[in-house]
């Protein structure tokens, strides 16, 4: 009996430490609200929803009780009870989603809150059965004192923003089991002048200097004349994975697709999907008895992870009918590559690859950027160049760029997790002109952004992309609005590299400065100060 109550309490502790050894705000332990979803919708969801890495619009939840007449806690009750779902909360209350919102922000609260106590009590329990075993006295005699809880989830959760969003927006497209929004701080650099237009940048970051850094890099631009670039190429990529009988037929099937009639076949199949999907080429690449086809299409102003995804399928039925005995394992299988790193992207390009270019007055280097060109060039080499080199990098051949990437992709309704390979970059620089001037250029093989779908036509994201006059379709070009997007991420990214390796090389300086001059005291000196307010913390 007492062997037995110290096993229990014993394993009661040890099932909430596990359970909630995560971070609790990270939504990771065992939350009773989730369990309630998770085990609803993990058996009724339809597995077609995922496409490959892109995750596609949840089917519509079928309608029982009108619950929009009862009351808060009436809801939750039925909640409770598992009569409704908390992830079908918008469905059921399809007049009022904020309401959906709130009621999802209460519950989860209120368990958070119950499971928190319960771990608490078990560990008060597990105390005194450590204690009654140690001094031998019969653990009831021992009095377990519950500690009340300091953390108030209710109150925490008041100061996730609730209001202000328009959730029909973001219902069935953006998020699922919403409670809110973080608000993150837009600021603003430039003007750049880009391909002789200013462009203002919205920055949305919390990384203090990240605005100011490259906001000191457009000056430096555009008082040295502007930044041009030029797109390479344009077209977003998926590739499946296929599996045939053996090795012949895989090698048969990638000379069929490499055949200009056949895949004249397979275009048309896949162009049939949409007005602005249009296949460029199909790499097939062959590895055993597995085939991964990665097919490459325009886009329009979207991205195009969906578009060219629906336009996969349908080139898959066509092969299909030329081999049936091929079994389609994923429509993603990771040669496309999509948010991971890769050397495919690097080389191959994936959306858009801009390279950004632009010559920088000597005088700018020594009066904006308070470094000189020489130092500026050598420093490229060491860190940019060889450093990378030397880490093994692959598309890393730069300062910070996924800095620029992200922040300008928050802001304007990009997917943030494609910084990984839209930051691809290398930055070049060399001085010209008898070494007076510095020529720099920054080269981008997969910007992959759209100016429709995703996030992007939420009004604050649509706010910013008004900012660069690129909101939503361009009518009568699609596609220039996505690829002046891509542009602009070049261009801010090459005034984010200027800076950042201005603000190190003075850096450098000043050091070396302190190190030859050990018996001055180091004054504050504007280029010291220069380097703490220019230098990004990430790097
Ligand atoms: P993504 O493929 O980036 O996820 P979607 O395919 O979901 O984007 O969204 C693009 C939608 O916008 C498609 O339905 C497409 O027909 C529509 N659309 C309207 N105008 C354009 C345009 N100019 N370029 C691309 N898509 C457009």
């Amino acid at each position: 009996m007492f062997k037995n109550i110290i096993s229990n309490s014993f394993k009661s502790y040890q099932y909430y430490s596990l359970k909630n050894s995560s971070n609790i705000f990270k939504g990771q332990s065992s939350i009773l609200s989730l369990q309630r979803s998770f085990s609803s919708s993990t058996t009724k969801e339809d597995p077609k929803n995922c496409i490959g890495d892109t995750v596609l619009t949840p089917h519509k939840a079928k309608k029982e009780i009108n619950i929009e007449t009862l009351k808060d806690q009436e809801i939750i009750d039925l909640l409770d009870k598992g009569e409704i779902q908390s992830h079908n909360l918008e469905a059921r209350l399809p007049h009022d989603l904020r309401r959906a919102v709130h009621i999802r922000r209460k519950l989860l609260a209120r368990d958070l809150q119950k499971e928190h106590q319960k771990m608490l009590q078990a560990q008060a329990m597990m105390e005194a059965a450590q204690k009654s075993l140690a001094s031998g006295v019969d653990p009831s005699s021992i009095p377990t004192v519950t500690p009340i809880s300091t953390l108030d989830f209710e109150s925490s959760l008041q100061n996730l923003p609730l209001d202000h969003l328009d959730y029909s927006k973001v219902l069935g497209a953006c998020c699922e089991n919403v409670i809110g929004y973080i608000p993150i701080p837009v600021g603003v650099a430039g003007p750049l002048l880009l391909d002789n237009k200013p462009v203002s940048i919205p920055m949305a970051t919390t990384e203090g200097c990240l605005v100011a850094s490259t906001h000191r890099g457009c000056k430096a631009i555009t008082k040295s004349g502007g930044a041009r670039t030029v797109v390479l190429q344009n077209g977003m990529t998926r590739a499946p994975v296929l599996r045939l009988p053996g090795v012949i037929r895989a090698g048969e099937l990638k000379q069929w697709i490499e055949n200009q009639e056949n895949f004249y076949q397979i275009a048309s199949a896949f162009n049939s999907t949409s007005r602005f999907a249009r296949l460029k080429n199909i790499k097939v690449v062959v590895a055993g008895r597995l085939v991964y086809l990665r097919f490459r299409s325009s886009t329009g102003d979207a991205m195009g992870m969906n578009m060219v995804s629906k336009g996969v399928e349908k080139a898959l039925e066509v092969l299909q009918e030329y081999f049936p005995e091929i079994e389609v394992l994923s429509l993603s299988g990771n040669l496309c590559t999509d948010k991971k790193p890769s050397a495919t992207n690097w080389l191959e390009g994936r959306g858009k690859s801009v390279v950004c270019e632009a010559t920088i007055s000597g005088d700018i280097v020594r009066d904006v950027l308070k470094t000189n060109v020489q130092d500026l060039v050598q420093l490229n080499i060491d860190k940019n160049l060889v450093g990378s080199a030397m880490a093994g990098s692959i598309g890393g051949f730069n300062a910070h760029a996924s800095n620029i990437v992200t922040a300008l992709y928050i802001a304007t309704g990009q997917d943030p997790a494609q910084n990984v390979e839209s930051s691809n970059c290398i930055t070049l620089m060399e001085a010209v002109n008898d070494g007076k001037d510095l020529y720099i250029s920054v080269t981008m093989p997969s910007i992959e952004v759209g100016t429709v779908g995703g996030g992007t036509f939420l009004p604050a994201q649509s706010a910013c992309l008004d900012l660069l006059k690129v909101r939503g379709a361009n009518v009568a070009k699609p596609g220039a609005n996505s690829e002046q997007l891509a542009r602009v991420v070049a261009g801010a990214v090459m005034a984010g590299e200027l800076s950042l390796m201005s603000a190190l090389a003075a850096g450098h300086l000043v050091r070396s400065h302190l190190k030859h001059n050990r018996k001055s005291e180091p004054k504050p000196q504007s280029d010291a100060v220069s380097v703490s307010h220019n230098l990004p913390h990430s790097d």
